[in-house]
């Protein structure tokens, strides 16, 4: 389940408790409502804090484990099995792949993880 602005708050409950997920929100109608977290902040890094306050997260553990399109976990392919699904470019340059086996994305390290990481150092100072 991803977000969808159309969704009203009932229905995101119940989406959210049929998959076993939290919800995280600024909306304070939702804020009482089990399986909710009410994030106080409207500033993305001290949100960030807020949930790894909230929960027992290690975010350098945890931190690109999951696709992020669609929350499944990633598991690591061979190079050779990522070569013709990646540009060449790519994959001449990384030795490292991941998919996801829920929607097939596939993942290598780039920028795009080192950014993320910095990131990660930011909200823990
Ligand atoms: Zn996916």
């Amino acid at each position: 389940m991803s977000f969808d602005p159309n969704v009203g708050g009932a229905e995101l409950l119940r989406g959210a408790r049929a998959e076993h997920r939290i919800v995280l929100t600024r909306d304070k109608r939702l804020r009482t409502a089990p399986d909710v977290v009410y994030l106080g902040s409207e500033r993305v890094r001290d949100q960030l804090r807020e949930v790894l306050r909230r929960f027992a997260i290690d975010p350098h553990r945890a931190a690109l484990t999951r696709c992020s399109r669609c929350n499944a976990p990633l598991r690591e392919i061979s190079r050779e099995t990522a070569a013709n699904r990646v540009p060449s470019f790519v994959y001449s340059s990384q030795t490292r792949f991941s998919r996801c086996d829920s929607c097939g994305r596939i993942y290598w390290r780039a920028t795009h993880p080192e950014r993320i990481m910095a990131e990660l150092a930011r909200i823990e100072t």
